[in-house]
């Protein structure tokens, strides 16, 4: 009937899934969302990709949490249980919002008040908006009174952030996405964008075909090889000897910015001295790559009139991430590659505002802005603009939380959003560990398999049923716009986070969205110049944006940095193996990761109706010879086992993948790979080690 189908309203918002930060307009009738379609947006010019067009029925699902929900007395939290969405109310009954709302509120202050403010911890959400991610990191800081507070930042880009705040003084990208359209050369290294952020990779393509040289750097061949210039499949957890060995012949062939290094950065020396050891041909066999692509890449890279590097989560999760991402810091400062257009560092965030949930101070080491939690004067600062006194040492990130649960240190924890039951590494361990706590309260839209752990469980509203700014990977703050009213008794988060801090004795009086945000401005230097009223009216604007009436600086780093000193700085770094590698019992290497239609751990896009159908089952990616000498063919049940657990997954034949590895996406509940995973931490981001570990395959099992 095309009557039905003829919209109401249309609301101007952003896409809810990934970093590119697309936007675009719900089209919607009798408080229902039609249909998507994509607008002209400064990161996407009304380009969508299937998770943004087709990802938004998941609002209307009948699953839907519209109540709140208290655990039956005597129902044990088992963290083995496997969630059964039949018998919901088995576990839990139904609670009225002043009920659910006093038992959190009490709990979590009895547990401060009789074990003290470090036994409580709050994971936040890279999903919801700057405000609210703001005002949950408060309530941590000032209601439950320690820094222990984190979110899935830890998990993707936390080693990127630690080396790019080390080097160059900020931990955002230098250049937009859209600047690949000016580079000369562009290197992709750990990234699959045209998977992970698809409308950024339509742009890539674009520039290909104007003449851009695309050099890809990645254990995985991916569908963009056929657009390269030069795709290195280099050996997993090899990224520094390749990197270095680049370095090392930039150096040996006197293609350094000798100006730029003198002008612009300290530890130069330090540098050069370190990649004297890291020949092409003795790197050569240590990372697959021959010695000849080595220098032919780095000799291009290095004397291009404007190279861009990307980078993804193939760099970031490993136990030596943040040295990764100095060798590239290295590889654009001793090049000059870095404070123009064309040129620079993109690490490709991942979630739609996992870039504003740092920015806002949802991390343990830092209050909004990167203001450092044990530093005197922002300690200081924030004390006088929340009138209290605050912890003056960093708290624990997410997977020491949950190794501080499991040993009865932290007891009580507020979940907004996040589902670590499936996006933590060894996940049993983590699912143990919740299941320890106290208390556990967990606000989400869905009955996540977080959420079956819980005390308590509070309805939140979706991304199209609420306002608030996102800011995407090109540090872009862009206002997402409310569509359509939450269903039943759901509420909004930003309401919710208020009233547990009313209960834990705190007094706030936000009475809108934009109270938040110009709090947040107060705080924060670098977008200080943004105004409610101009995101109503432009939409999205660009930080740093400092002084009302700023452009907003799109590529930064032009003439300082913002350092100290206002230079960077060279980090060396030598080769440190991943944590744990392939042996006799355990002889394949597991790669985790994302796919294209499904979004981190599915709660949102496998209840949307045309992702899930086009991606029902959970798979794992094999080479043919590798499925071959299992003995199987696609489609089979393969069951893989690591240290830490097994799960059974369909075999996908996959000449990407390298032999000797194997691939899974984590957005599966029912084959939750990060059971396997291992949890060795990067010891500068506390970055699990998600691209390497040891399994063992073997045809059949149960899924
Ligand atoms: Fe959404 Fe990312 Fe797809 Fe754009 S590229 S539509 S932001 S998922």
């Amino acid at each position: 009937d095309a009557a039905l189908s003829i919209p109401d309203k249309k609301v101007d918002s952003v896409c809810p899934y990934c970093g590119v930060g697309c936007q675009l307009t719900y089209n919607v009738k009798d408080n229902k969302i039609l249909y998507v379609e994509g607008r002209d947006g400064p990161a996407n010019h009304a380009r969508l990709c299937v998770k943004g067009r087709y990802g938004f029925d998941y609002a209307h699902h009948p699953q839907r949490l519209t109540k709140p929900l208290i655990r039956r007395a005597g129902v044990p939290k088992r963290a083995d249980m496997a969630m059964d969405p039949e018998r919901v109310m088995d576990v839990f009954r139904e609670a009225t919002w002043e009920e659910a709302l006093d038992l959190v509120g009490n709990r979590l202050s009895s547990i401060r008040d009789h074990y003290g403010k470090k036994a409580l911890a709050g994971f936040g959400s890279a999903k919801g908006s700057n405000e609210e991610a703001y005002l949950f990191q408060k309530l941590v800081r000032t209601g439950f009174g320690s820094n222990n507070v984190d979110h899935c930042t830890r998990l993707c880009h936390a080693s990127s952030v630690a080396a790019l705040l080390e080097g160059i003084g900020s931990g955002a990208v230098s250049n937009p996405v859209m600047d690949v359209t000016k580079a000369e050369v562009v290197i992709i290294i750990g990234a699959n964008p045209t998977v992970n952020h698809p409308v950024a990779a339509t742009w890539i393509k674009n520039a290909v075909k104007n003449g851009t040289k695309l050099i890809i750097a990645d254990p995985r061949r991916s569908d963009m090889d056929r657009l390269t210039h030069r795709f290195l499949q280099f050996k997993a957890d090899t990224d520094v000897a390749l990197l270095n060995a680049m370095m090392h012949v930039i150096v040996h062939e006197g293609l350094v910015d000798e100006q730029f290094i003198a002008s612009r950065t300290i530890g130069y020396e330090e540098l050069k001295h370190n990649v004297e050891g890291y020949s092409p041909e003795l790197m050569a066999p240590v990372c697959g790559i021959d010695a000849d692509t080595i220098r032919y890449v780095a000799r291009l890279y290095a004397t291009s009139k404007a190279s861009m590097i990307l980078w993804g989560m193939g760099v970031s999760q490993h136990v030596h991430g943040t040295d990764n991402v100095r060798c590239l810091i290295a590889l654009a400062l001793m090049t000059g590659q870095i404070g123009r257009p064309g040129t620079g560092l993109h690490p490709l965030r991942g979630q739609n505002n996992v870039q504003g949930a740092s920015d806002a101070g949802l991390i343990p080491m830092m209050y909004p802005d990167y203001q450092r939690v044990d530093n005197p004067e922002a300690i200081m600062k924030f004390e006088r603009l929340w009138g209290t006194t605050l912890d003056k040492e960093p708290g624990l990130t997410v997977v020491e939380v949950m190794h501080a649960a499991k040993e009865g240190k932290v007891r009580g924890m507020y979940i907004m959003g996040e589902n670590p039951a499936m996006s933590d590494p060894d996940a049993n361990h983590a699912r143990e560990a919740m299941a320890a706590l106290d208390h556990l309260v967990v606000q989400d839209i869905f009955l996540t398999e977080t959420a079956y752990l819980a005390d308590v469980v509070l309805p939140a509203s979706a991304f199209p049923e609420k306002t608030g700014t996102f800011t995407n990977t090109d540090r872009l703050v862009q206002l997402g716009r409310q569509a359509i009213d939450p269903p039943g008794d759901a509420r909004q988060d930003l309401w919710i986070i208020q009233q547990i801090a009313e209960r834990m004795g705190l007094d706030w009086h936000y009475t809108d969205v934009s109270d938040v945000f110009d709090e947040m401005r107060r705080s924060m230097p670098t977008i200080a110049g943004i105004t409610w009223e101009r995101l109503l009216d432009e939409h999205a604007v660009t930080y740093p944006c400092t002084e009302e009436g700023d452009a907003g600086d799109a590529v930064v780093f032009t003439d300082h940095f913002p350092t100290a000193t206002g230079k960077a700085r060279f980090v060396p770094v030598e080769v440190i193996p991943a944590a744990e590698k392939p042996d006799a019992a355990y002889p394949h290497v597991l790669i985790t990761g994302r796919q294209l239609e499904h979004w981190h751990t599915g709660s949102m896009t496998r209840r949307a109706t045309v992702l899930d159908a086009l991606e029902p089952d959970p798979v794992a990616l094999l080479h043919p010879l590798d499925l071959e000498r299992l003995g199987g063919k696609a489609g089979d049940l393969v069951t893989l086992t690591s240290r830490r657990g097994e799960v059974a997954l369909y075999a996908r034949v996959d000449e990407g993948t390298p032999v000797g590895a194997v691939f899974v996406p984590f957005c599966y509940y029912e084959a939750a790979i990060n059971k396997l995973t291992n949890p060795a931490l990067d010891p500068f981001g506390k970055i699990p080690e998600f691209k390497y570990c040891a399994v063992r395959l073997s045809l059949g099992g149960t899924s």
